[in-house]
Formats: structure tokens, sequence, C-alpha cells
């Protein structure tokens, strides 16, 4: 019997190769006149092809967006979007660009549309970080969603394939969790399936044909459903154990994603057998833990905490962190199930 809840979120998406020609037309529709251009130091170059496109409405371009938004590189941001008077972001990058796209609009209400060029998926989510000492917060307020999304696969072209590979796995994550959240609902079922379908299809094309447009959509679009579901359902011991990961042992964010992955799916499987049966038909493998590992080794992607800085010396304060708080999950949450999960990811196992 169907009983279920869903919350749609408001958010306009432009997809397809060349909609970004359609950048100032939607900074029009939104009735902004005065735009903060944001991007990380290595991407200024994309963040300036932005601006460009967007005239005498640009008044800045800030290029100081890093990983996992730290609290004075947020209050930064703020003040100078205030001191510009700028009434709108334009967040154009990855993860990191759309967290400060964000965080401004967590302080100042400022609209954001966002210019994803990573497969994170933060840009369909109301769901903001922000890391002070170490420890990085996050919520959900509506306030912080971009009112508007511009997928424009020919600007993924440039990433290159060691970004691609664990940037696409860190989406098919966020339609796993999905899959089995106890807040899901068959809607976002069936964009999580679809996203990993393809997902997993376009990214071993990208990897060998990174300029391959055809494939670079197909991923991207995987992208935005992944953050679709991501933005209304509810995490479990994936997301949580990569946030532990990422937050308290400065490991990179997309990379842990993939590492993880199989070793969560593995461990949740008994648990959640029709979760698993949909994504493994999805991916078309013979079971979901095997052949996300698998996808993992074909696109690049590093399957082994101890090949992503890791060390050895935190497994176990790894595992204590990651079952502090309790939180829903398919399977009970134990200590010692979490520790010997990460001895596997730790060694890369295949699950
Ligand atoms: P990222 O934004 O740091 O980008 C990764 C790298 O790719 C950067 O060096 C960037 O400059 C480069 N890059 C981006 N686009 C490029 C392009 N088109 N060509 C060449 N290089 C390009 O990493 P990410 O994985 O996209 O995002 C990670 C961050 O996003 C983390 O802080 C994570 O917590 C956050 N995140 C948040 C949500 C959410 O819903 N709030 C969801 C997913 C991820």
């Amino acid at each position: 019997m169907l009983d279920f809840t869903y919350d749609t979120l408001p958010s306009r998406v432009v997809f397809g190769v060349g909609a970004l020609d359609r950048l100032a037309d939607e900074v029009d529709r939104l009735g902004a006149a005065k735009v903060l251009v944001l991007c990380t130091p290595s991407g200024r170059a994309r963040g300036e092809n932005i601006a460009g496109r967007l005239g005498g409405r640009v008044v800045g371009i800030y290029d100081k967006a890093v990983m996992h938004v730290p609290a004075e590189t947020a209050a930064a941001a703020q003040e100078e979007a205030r001191r510009l008077g700028a009434d709108c972001c334009v967040a154009a990058g990855g993860g990191s660009t759309i967290g400060l796209g964000k965080a401004i609009a967590l302080d100042g209400g400022l609209p954001v549309i966002a210019v994803p060029m990573t497969y994170a998926g933060s840009e369909m989510t109301p769901i903001w970080g922000l890391t002070e000492g170490g420890v990085k917060r996050t919520g959900r307020d509506p306030r912080v969603l971009p009112k508007t999304v511009i997928y424009d696969p020919a600007l993924t072209v440039s990433l290159p394939a060691s970004v691609s590979g664990p940037s696409g796995i860190n989406a098919i994550a966020h339609c796993v969790e999905a899959l089995y959240a106890g807040d899901g609902n068959p809607i976002t079922s069936l964009m999580a399936e679809e996203g990993i379908r393809s997902l997993s299809k376009g990214l071993q094309i990208v990897i060998e044909t990174p300029d391959d447009l055809d494939a670079r959509s197909l991923a991207l679009y995987g992208a935005w459903l992944a953050g679709a579901t991501l933005g209304v359902v509810s995490v479990g011991l994936h997301h949580k154990l990569c946030h532990t990961l990422g937050g308290s042992f400065n490991l990179p964010h997309a990379e842990v994603h993939a590492v993880i992955l199989p070793h969560a799916v593995a461990y949740n499987s008994v648990a959640a057998p029709e979760a698993m049966a949909r994504v493994a038909r999805a991916l078309g493998a013979e079971d979901a833990a095997g052949g996300l590992y698998d996808l993992a080794v074909a696109v690049g992607a590093k399957v082994a905490l101890k090949d992503i800085g890791m060390a050895a010396g935190d497994l176990d304060r790894a595992a204590d962190l990651a079952t502090q708080n309790p939180y829903d999950n398919p399977r009970p949450v134990t200590r010692d199930g979490v520790r010997a999960l990460l001895q596997d990811a730790f060694d890369g196992v295949r699950p």
C-alpha cells in the first residue's frame, strides 16, 4: 500500500548544451541588476566567462570559494556582497562555489543562480554547510535553494577525468540513499533509479571521451536527478560517514564518497533489498555493492581510503565519531559494524 509525503522544491531548471546563453535573460527574469559572480581561485577564468556574458549587470567576481565553506570565507563573501550592493549571486562551479552562494543567501537572503560544473548536486538542495574550528555544521533552509539552475553540459567538458569520476559517484550516492530513505517516496525513487542509470552510462563514456556532449548531457542530467532526490530526503549511514571523514580528517569530498559507497551499500544491503535491487538494475550489475565498486574502478576513482589520505591509526576514532549521534538508517548502525566497514574501505577490498 502506498503511504508517503512528498515536498516539491521551488526551483527553475534550464538544461541543455548552450543553456548558458540564457543566463542574462534568467538574471533579468529575477529582476536582478547587480550580480556578484562566485567561483574558486582556479576557476577564475570560468567566472570571468560568466561575468562577460552579463555585461553591466556584474558588480564583482569573488573567486575565493573553497571546499566545505569555512565560516571566515562565508563572512568575507557576505561582507563583499553587502559592500557591492549585490542583489543576486551567480555561483559558477562545483559544490564548493554553490555552497558559498548558499552561505550568502543564508545571511542576507540574496537569490542565487547556480551554474553547476561538477556532478555534486548541491544546486538542487536547500542544504547549507559551514565549517568552523574543523567542525562542519549543516542545515536545511529554503532560502538557500538556488532560484534558477542553468545546466549546460558544455561547461563540464573541461572537468578532468580525475574529478568527473568521483564527482559522478558522489551523485550516485545521493540516489542510492534516496532509494532506502525512511522519508523516501515513489517519485524520488523513480528519479533516483534513473539518476543512477544516467550517471553510470554517461560517466563511463566521458572518462574515455571527455568532449562527448551526449555523454556529458546524460551524466549532468543524472546529477540533476541526484541533487533533486538529496534535496527532499534524509540521508543515512553513507552520507553521515563521508561527512565525518571529510570534516574531521580533511579527506577530499567526492573521493571519499567514491570509496565509501560500495561498503555502505554492502552494510545496508540485507536491510534494504528492494532498494538494492533497483540500484543493481540501474547499473546493469548482479549486485548493488559489487556493481558500484566496479563502476568506481571503471571511472578511475580511487577505491581505498589509504590511497586518499586516511591514516590507519585514525580508523578507530573515525568509527567513534561516526557512531556518536544516532540517525535513521535501514540497518542499525553499530560501532563494530562501522569499524569493520571502515577497515574494508581502508584496504579497498571489493564487497
Ligand atoms: P568542488 O566544487 O571543490 O570542485 C572540484 C574541483 O573541480 C575544484 O578544483 C574546481 O575548481 C574544479 N572544477 C569545477 N568545475 C570545473 C570545470 N568545469 N572544469 C574544470 N575544473 C572544474 O567539488 P565538488 O565535489 O563539486 O563539491 C564539493 C563540496 O560541495 C563539498 O564541500 C560538499 O560538502 C558540497 N556539497 C554540498 C551539497 C549540498 O546539498 N549542500 C551536495 C553535494 C556536495
